[in-house]
């Protein structure tokens, strides 16, 4: 829960993925950690129980709050962003519904990015607006806009980056530093990225807010959510947003699942990203395609940005059909390898249209003024051998 069974905070990234938090001599020499199926905990007496709900003691109370193998995963993932503390949830809308319900107000402004995944986008126009707090939205690309933005003084600046989905990035270091001029606390949403390609923390982001469903998970085998920050922070989000405001507590076999699915994520975000490289540039030299977004290709406007913030590009594509809208849904509907399927970050290659499916959330106006193009494609580069990604692609498109 506290992260100070911390060990080898010291060692590598794929080192802390594989091992950080767990002694197997403490569990009778097992290799792999026990899943702690429980939903209470028993207590010696009463007093003990009182000592522990009045937090005087340490200790697990009812697995809504925290369990030890969610505790596990919390520690593995805080050591993995650089953050004192996590927390886990259900699902990653448990996880950012459960942070914004424990920190904003009536009255509040929340400043977003233009461009969000399209559930957070309906939890705050449509949820969190309706009990009075602000919602506005700023293009975080444009560095004067924000300082615009900012002198109404928010008291939380949140993004993602890259966006779903259409892959925008955000310097995370210097938008920090801005909304921390004004006293704001900054909230990063690192689905896309995962932990190995960018540490919001390190940047200056204050939480950091992931869907485990996608590459901390890995497998398309369970939906979950963590949210990483101090101690502190992550205290308040567990004994409220967690615990009362949401009960959203993530199952411990899911846990489980995401702890084992974290061994390999160094191996597969690098697997990801050369593979979703090699298909952008397959992609960009055709002449059927208008535009390809993608982190690392030298086209891309914030190459140089991808190059500071990101250790690879990772495994997320978006591009546009020159014949438009009909086009891509006629593409998309010949693909037989690649599944039509929202989610991302799994060893299938998944692919789906934003405007039609996760971000039918957004009206069609907002849909025009937030970047969601309607002949946008969103392709998550899986783990198959990449040329039959290639001849996936390439007997779609030609047909
Ligand atoms: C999928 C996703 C979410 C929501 O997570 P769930 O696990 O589906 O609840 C939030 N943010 C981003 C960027 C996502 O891709």
């Amino acid at each position: 829960m506290d992260g100070s069974g911390s060990l080898t905070r010291e060692k590598g990234f794929a080192t802390r993925a594989i091992h950080e938090g767990y002694h197997p001599a403490d569990e009778g020499g097992a290799l792999t950690p026990p899943v702690h199926f429980t939903s209470t905990f028993t207590f010696p007496d009463v007093e003990s129980a009182g000592a522990a709900f009045a937090g005087e003691q340490p200790a697990h109370i009812y697995s809504r709050i925290s369990n030890p193998t969610l505790d596990l995963l919390e520690r593995r993932i805080a050591s993995l962003e650089g953050a004192e503390a996590a927390v886990a949830f259900a699902s990653g809308m448990g996880a950012i519904t459960g942070v914004l319900w424990s920190l904003v107000k009536p009255g509040d402004e929340v400043l977003v990015d233009q461009t969000l995944y399209g559930c957070t986008h309906a939890f705050l126009n449509h949820g969190l607006a309706k009990f009075g707090v602000r919602i506005s939205h700023v293009d975080m690309t444009d560095s004067a806009a924000v300082d615009a933005a900012l002198k109404s003084r928010p008291v939380i600046v949140y993004f993602e980056t890259p966006a779903n989905p259409n892959m925008r990035l955000i310097d995370i270091r210097e938008t920090a530093a801005k909304a921390h001029a004004v006293g704001a606390r900054v909230i990063v949403d690192n689905t896309y990225a995962s932990p190995y390609l960018t540490q919001p923390i390190s940047l200056g982001a204050d939480i950091i807010v992931h869907s485990a469903t996608k590459y901390l998970g890995g497998h398309g085998d369970l939906i979950a959510g963590l949210a990483c920050g101090t101690k502190e922070v992550m205290e308040e989000i567990r004994l409220f947003g967690l615990k009362d405001m949401t009960g959203a507590a993530l199952a411990p076999f899911n846990a489980m699942l995401i702890l084992r699915g974290l061994k390999t994520l160094p191996l597969r975000m690098r697997e990801h990203s050369a593979s979703a490289g090699i298909v952008a540039r397959f992609l960009e030299a055709r002449k059927e395609v208008s535009m390809v977004a993608w982190p690392g290709l030298e086209s891309f406007p914030q190459y140089e940005l991808a190059a500071r913030q990101m250790r690879l590009p990772g495994g997320m594509i978006a591009f546009e059909l020159k014949a438009g809208n009909g086009a891509a849904i006629t593409f998309m509907n010949r693909l037989n390898m690649i599944q039509r399927a929202v989610s991302l970050g799994d060893a299938e290659s998944l692919i789906q249209h934003p405007a039609s499916m996760t971000h039918s959330t957004y009206t069609p106006e907002e849909q025009a003024e937030h970047g969601i193009t309607p002949g946008l494609i969103r392709l998550s580069v899986g783990l198959e051998d990449v040329e039959d990604i290639l001849g996936d692609l390439a007997q779609a498109l030609s047909a």
